[in-house]
């Protein structure tokens, strides 16, 4: 485990007037700073960098440490908020921040926050300023920069310093000014030959996290790994609301993770407590907690359908505007489909995945007749796709991810005649029972998955 080489320029030259070290002394230290600096840019040009998230035990907190998290995410917010109120481009950095209490003001020591801590939170609220002007530039419409209620993310900068593994085997760790250490699961993900660099300390509904940046060289074992796949296969994938994934080989998978009954419950509680009370914050956390547990159960569904999807050597699929469809009205009213599904998280990860392509939006998947190569519009109501000058008919979806197989090859200049490929013939005459009979043959994503409750266990695929 090597340490992270970033070092801060600015603090190290306010410790050299705090030490009345001499100029030259001073000099050579900012010198060596700027050299290491530059050889940690340099080594970091050519590695990959990977997030790894690290869960603090919740049963291992003491009572002490309970309360400085607490407090370092408390302090944290005083400070955005007073730099906020301050100018935050010329804001002194203090030992105290200004806390607006009802209708009068009330000075507020900050002793959880370590002085690195403090650095990050301003340096955030300038990002966020930076941010909002570059979407203006963009031509959005952006407000103002807000008080905030609570501050859910401090960065850790400089391993080693805000933070750092007790032990060999990266269970425990330390983290600046808060007492005593933190059991940490997760850290036996991190490679061997990692470089650790920064990282986030989070608060979320299910409790802390350590949110870990390293570096890895790109030759090494973690990342030139290859999931394995079957090499020759093919297979397009076409998104929909009714079905969730249609393949080209006429296999549906459907995956809806619902709201679970106990969401239902709590948004009941929820509309009859007076708002602000204990009860309604204490109702809001559960939610909060409840929303977290299906983001997390929608995280692995789709993890293993991509992992499926990723079998076939090149995956083609297109660039669906998704979050259109959450407002579309008529045929299928998109909103609460497309919370409940996965297919953003699909789509993510296919994007991230080297063995996919990715159809621009415009390539016409939907009207495009296979046997005659002629266009047909179809509507979004209309399910079948029928070719208005040779008559061939298939099923709508089936024949988009089909085509898209067909434009792919093109887009891709690949040739590859898969086994899912001549499948796709066979479909493209069938009817239901063989598109059926297709699916089970070869064993490819055959269940159709349908979660409605989350109090089961996420389907396997
Ligand atoms: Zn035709």
């Amino acid at each position: 485990m090597t340490r992270g080489g970033e070092k801060n320029k600015k603090m190290s030259d306010n410790h050299a007037i705090h030490r009345n070290l001499t100029e030259s002394v001073r000099k050579a230290k900012n010198a060596k700073i700027a050299s290491t600096l530059k050889a940690t840019k340099e080594r970091r040009a050519n590695s990959v960098c990977r997030v790894f998230d690290l869960k603090i035990s919740k049963s291992h907190i003491s009572r002490e440490q309970k309360e400085a998290l607490k407090r370092v995410f408390l302090e944290a917010k005083w400070l955005r908020n007073d730099a906020l109120a301050n100018g935050i481009f010329d804001y002194e950095i203090g030992k105290t921040a200004d806390v607006l209490v009802g209708d009068h003001h009330e000075t507020r020591e900050l002793n959880h926050l370590g002085s690195q801590m403090k650095q990050s939170v301003v340096k955030q609220l300038k990002q966020d300023v930076y941010d909002l002007s570059k979407a203006k530039k963009k031509g959005c419409h952006v407000g103002q920069l807000k008080f905030k209620r609570f501050v859910n993310s401090i960065e850790l900068k400089q391993y080693g310093t805000t933070y750092r593994f007790k032990n060999e085997k990266m269970t425990r760790i330390k983290i600046q000014r808060i007492p005593g250490t933190f059991r940490v699961s997760g850290a036996s993900q991190i490679p061997s030959d990692a470089e650790i660099a920064n990282a986030r300390l989070v608060r979320r509904p299910d409790g802390y996290h350590v949110l870990v940046t390293v570096f890895l060289s790109r030759d090494s074992e973690y990342v030139t790994r290859q999931d394995e796949f079957e090499p020759g296969t093919v297979v397009g994938v076409d998104m929909g609301l009714k079905t969730s994934l249609t393949l080209s080989d006429g296999s549906l998978v459907n995956v809806h993770v619902g709201v679970s009954d106990r969401v239902r419950r709590l948004q009941r509680k929820l509309a009859r407590q007076v708002k602000g009370s204990n009860g309604y914050e204490r109702t809001r956390a559960r939610l909060r907690r409840e929303y977290g547990r299906a983001s997390r159960v929608k995280d692995d569904v789709a993890a293993k359908v991509t992992r499926d999807l990723l079998r076939n050597e090149i995956v083609y699929f297109q660039d669906e505007n998704l979050s259109a469809w959450k407002s579309r009205s008529g045929f299928v009213r998109g909103g609460r489909k497309v919370q409940d599904s996965i297919l953003g998280r699909v789509k993510a990860r296919l994007e991230r995945s080297s063995r996919a392509v990715e159809l621009p939006s415009s390539v016409p998947t939907t009207q495009f007749c296979p046997v005659c190569g002629s266009r047909t519009r179809h509507g979004v109501s209309e399910r079948t796709f029928v070719c208005s000058a040779c008559g061939f008919s298939v099923d709508r979806d089936v024949n988009a991810a089909c085509n898209m197989v067909r434009f792919g090859q093109d887009y891709r200049s690949f040739s590859p005649v898969g086994r899912r490929f001549v499948l796709v013939e066979g479909v493209a005459s069938a009817d239901g029972a063989v598109l059926g009979a297709a699916c089970a043959s070869h064993g490819y994503i055959d269940a159709i998955c349908k979660q409605s409750s989350l109090k089961q266990e996420a389907p396997r695929l």
